[in-house]
């Protein structure tokens, strides 16, 4: 018997057998020729992507927020304007960190939980104040909504200020087309939509944020994000040439690339595709289910993963119950509403079958919480739309 249980956290997530494997590969020397060449084309792979022939792509040891610092480190100058769309815990952290490199950090917000600020109610932030960068967090993993990145990227552009996109829980699953939307900065954290154990912070950079940063007129203040330092490394790998600035996470790296040959032959048109009908096949079984989502619409929800309240007479004690039916699921982030829903997550490898094996779990859980509704209609639902 299987004693593992199915890990369906908005990251990290499940990973393929190949991308584990390449884990457990013996470690190369960070400048032997194989392990060169295998860096150089994650970075090529890198561009395929994100949808950014023309971007810089940067791998480093770190987890996702690390790539917010590295944005924020490379890019803002004491002074400097920035604008945050803020839809959540993870918006907050981007002001944090803007805010510690000097910055005048305003915030555009929704007035509810589960929104998402209008276009106009940006660009009106946008007209009353003077800004070098907007950042945006594409899919807000304690809230499960997501920003229209394009209009608003698009927004920003028109303003000649830069978009920088968290797309720590988008990247490889929600649609992101960084050229053709004129997004200067996205990054994301190898545990999420990329398909890869935590360890790696992954950025791509627009040839207007590149000159963006070579325009700075002071240092850098982080040693380790400096793009001074790890540009050189990122060409040299690319041009299969040694370099060194810190060590590299070799089998990372290594599974980096096994996963994003994956992501290749399944074409990022048809991954995206899976993404939208995982996700709607989840939300209608909870939609069948009488359970309320926190995104306020469709249109505004991510498809990476769901947040769904506890309902009427539950709570977070349906947790346990879903875990003991074989599934782990996340509890509540945002501290608004923190103890009164919980996140799924459905991104990467996943398929129909995890996620007929969470509806289940979350069906088993509800009844062994005396919660009242019809056995089995969250699965027929998600079956209807998986056919
Ligand atoms: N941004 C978003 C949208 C995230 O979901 C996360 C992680 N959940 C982060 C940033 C921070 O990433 P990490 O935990 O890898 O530092």
């Amino acid at each position: 018997m299987k004693n593992r249980k199915l890990l369906m956290i908005p990251g990290p997530i499940e990973f393929t057998p190949e991308v584990l494997g390449a884990m457990g590969l013996p470690t190369t020397s960070h400048v032997a020729p194989n392990f060169i060449n295998v860096c150089g084309e994650a970075l090529e792979l890198m561009r395929q992507v994100f949808l950014s022939p023309t971007g810089q792509p940067f791998i480093m040891a770190g987890s996702g927020t690390l790539a917010m610092d590295m944005a924020a480190a490379n890019l803002i100058e004491e002074g400097d304007g920035v604008l945050v769309v803020n839809t959540g815990y993870f918006s907050d952290r981007f002001a944090k960190i803007a805010q510690r490199y000097g910055a005048k950090v305003t915030e555009v917000r929704a007035s509810v939980v589960g929104d998402v600020p209008s276009a106009d109610d940006v660009e009106k932030a946008l007209k009353s104040g003077s800004f070098k960068i907007m950042t945006l967090t594409h899919v807000d993993t304690s809230t499960a909504v997501c920003v229209d990145i394009k209009k608003l990227a698009h927004i920003a552009r028109s303003y000649g200020v830069l978009s920088v996109v968290d797309g720590v829980c988008s990247v490889a699953g929600e649609e992101l087309r960084q050229d053709e939307w004129g997004v200067d900065i996205a990054l994301t954290a190898s545990q999420k939509a990329i398909g890869v154990p935590p360890g790696l912070a992954l950025v791509m950079a627009s040839p207007k944020a590149m000159e963006a940063f070579r325009n700075r007129t002071s240092p850098v203040r982080n040693f380790y994000a400096d793009w001074n330092e790890w540009l050189p490394i990122m060409k040299a790998y690319e041009e299969r040439r040694p370099s060194y600035f810190g060590t590299p996470a070799v089998n990372l790296v290594w599974a980096l690339n096994v996963s994003l040959k994956q992501i290749g032959e399944e074409g990022m048109e048809k991954r995206v595709a899976r993404h939208k009908r995982i996700s709607r096949a989840f939300k209608d079984a909870m939609r069948a289910l009488g359970l309320k989502q926190v995104p306020l619409s469709d249109e505004k929800s991510a498809t990476t993963l769901s947040g769904v309240y506890y309902p009427d007479g539950t709570d977070s004690s349906l947790l346990k119950h879903i875990g003991d039916a074989g599934v782990i699921v996340a509890g509540g982030l945002h501290p608004q509403i923190k103890d009164k829903y919980f996140r799924v997550g459905h991104m990467g490898a996943v398929n129909g079958s995890d996620i007929l094996s969470t509806i289940g779990a979350i069906e088993t859980a509800l009844v062994k919480s005396n919660y009242k509704f019809d056995k089995g209609r969250g699965l027929q639902a998600a079956a209807a739309i998986l056919e």
